[in-house]
């Protein structure tokens, strides 16, 4: 039996709202909070118990909260146009004022504690906006009505319920609701790699360590001598990754022939070796505490939208960071009392499948700083602003609203990496998530509460909406181009 048929059913309507957001990672989080400030009856899903998707339970805050410095004239908060805050900068204040991390200039990192003053940071702004927040809760199949999406079919511990809405915005990360919806998505390249050295894909799973003796690990990193017979066998066995490994290569070497631990796991995807890792464990700001990060080669063979891909990756991992943990206690000097904490509860990505967009935004886009006359605010891919700045002059691109409307759809906005970009890393910047987040939340609203589709939108409503909001769209000079001022 290759197929079953699910019988039909009626389903309860658990809530009916006009904007429902699938997925409370960074851009879903930003979407719900700008609908809900807006004015719409706003519903957000999220499939585990707190929000904030990388930045929160995924526990990697690290990069900078706005990350990437292009070049010294570029100020830290490049990958959205300096002068542009939105709702994110209420979010970092706020965020900084319980003493998160990452944020320039840069002291320290702890990304288990950030991640917990984000997520709490994110869920108190979403509780004083209003909006109904569904945490536990699974969104299944889109509600479909021909071509246009009207809610979602959500699974939670009473069942199968739906949430039915003017607009629904995909912020899964991987579009899996638009794929889900029928729409057609862009797919990982290898190719990618020269346009952006994290593509395709780039994956990571944060977990923490306790009961770490540090002192003893740091005297017995200086006392260390690299031995040439464990310099050959990491040549022979590890080849590059043997570089540097300081005291962890002989710990290796004795684990692989005593305990006959794996030096180089691989994993197979569709018959394709994929290899996987779990690195170094490096200190964080708190007494005995380490973090690592398991982590996955980069090649188009991972597919993040496939499920059988995605528990293959996660058993296997999560299976080798027990096993390292075991291997740094018996053979790293300081680590004889380490346990594992806690282990992030997925697999996150810095890319993956998105949707193919009326217009998909690409890395040559960036590089020219192209303009469009539907921009939602200027972004900066850090690459490309690296690359503009040793040209001369760094170069913010406009962030088209046509990208986040998936091409054959109606009623459905993708937002932050599920919007439409080539490389599929190319949208990810985390600054940049929460401000496409509120830019997509704003859409969302205006469409509902007039009545329209998304893509009916008038494009200079909402941009006069987001100048309200206080995001930037271009100079004087380009606004009165625009017709907005
Ligand atoms: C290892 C790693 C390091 C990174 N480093 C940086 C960095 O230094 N700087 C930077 O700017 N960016 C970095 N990123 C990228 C950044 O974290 C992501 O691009 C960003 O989180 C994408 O935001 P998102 O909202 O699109 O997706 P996510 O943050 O992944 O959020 C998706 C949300 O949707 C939820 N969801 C998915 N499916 C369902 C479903 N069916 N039902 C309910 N909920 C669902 C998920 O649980 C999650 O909360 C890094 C990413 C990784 C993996």
């Amino acid at each position: 039996m290759t197929c079953v048929t699910e019988p039909q059913k009626r389903i309860p309507v658990r809530s009916d709202v006009d904007v429902v957001v699938a997925g409370a990672g960074v851009a879903g989080v930003f979407a719900a909070l700008g609908a809900a400030r807006a004015g719409a009856r706003t519903a957000l899903v999220e499939r585990f118990g707190n929000v904030g998707g990388n930045i929160g339970p995924g526990m990697i805050v690290n990069g900078h909260m706005i990350s990437g410095r292009a070049c010294p004239e570029v100020r830290y908060e490049c990958t959205v146009y300096p002068q542009l805050y939105g709702l994110g900068r209420e979010f970092l204040d706020r965020y900084a004022e319980l003493g998160g991390g990452s944020l320039p200039p840069v002291k320290e990192t702890f990304y288990a504690w950030d991640a917990s003053i984000a997520s709490y940071v994110a869920q108190t702004m979403l509780e004083e906006s209003g909006v109904e927040l569904l945490v536990g809760t699974m969104v299944a199949d889109p509600v479909m009505d021909g071509h246009t999406v009207r809610g979602v079919y959500i699974e939670t511990k009473s069942g199968r319920e739906a949430v039915t809405a003017r607009v629904t915005v995909d912020a899964t990360g991987d579009a899996d609701l638009a794929r889900r919806a029928g729409a057609r998505v862009l797919h990982p390249r290898n190719e990618y790699h020269e346009l952006d050295g994290h593509a395709p894909t780039g994956m990571g799973i944060s977990y923490l360590v306790g009961g770490v003796d540090w002192p003893a690990f740091n005297q017995a990193k200086s006392n260390h001598r690299p031995a040439r017979k464990d310099l050959e066998w990491g040549a022979a066995v590890l080849g590059d990754r043997a570089a540097g490994m300081g005291l962890l290569l002989p710990a290796l070497r004795q684990a692989v022939e005593t305990d006959g631990y794996e030096p180089n796991p691989t994993v197979e995807l569709d018959g394709v070796p994929v290899e996987f890792d779990t690195g170094a464990l490096s200190p964080l700001p708190a007494p005995g505490i380490a973090q690592g990060s398991g982590k996955v080669g980069r090649v188009e063979t991972v597919d993040t939208g496939n499920g059988a891909h995605m528990a293959a990756l996660e058993t296997h991992l999560r299976r080798r960071i027990f096993e390292h943990v075991m291997m740094y206690r018996r053979y790293v000097p300081g680590f004889e009392q380490a346990c594992l904490l806690a282990v992030a509860p997925f697999l996150g990505s810095r890319g993956g499948p998105c949707i193919s967009g009326d217009y998909t935004l690409t890395m040559d886009d960036c590089r020219a700083g192209r303009r469009f006359d539907d921009v939602l605010y200027l972004y900066g891919e850090f690459r490309a602003l690296r690359y503009t700045a040793a040209q001369g002059r760094p170069l913010w691109v406009d962030m088209p609203y046509r990208a986040l409307l998936p091409k054959g759809l109606e009623g459905l906005l993708a937002v932050g990496r599920s919007a439409s970009g080539i490389p599929d890393t190319l949208l990810r910047n985390r600054m940049g998530c929460k401000v496409m987040g509120q830019a997509g939340g704003t859409a969302a609203a205006l469409a509902a509460a007039r009545d329209e589709t998304p893509r009916q939108l008038d494009v200079r409503a909402l941009q006069e909406r987001l100048l309200e909001d206080g995001f930037y769209l271009g100079d004087r000079f380009r606004l009165r181009e625009l017709g907005l001022v």
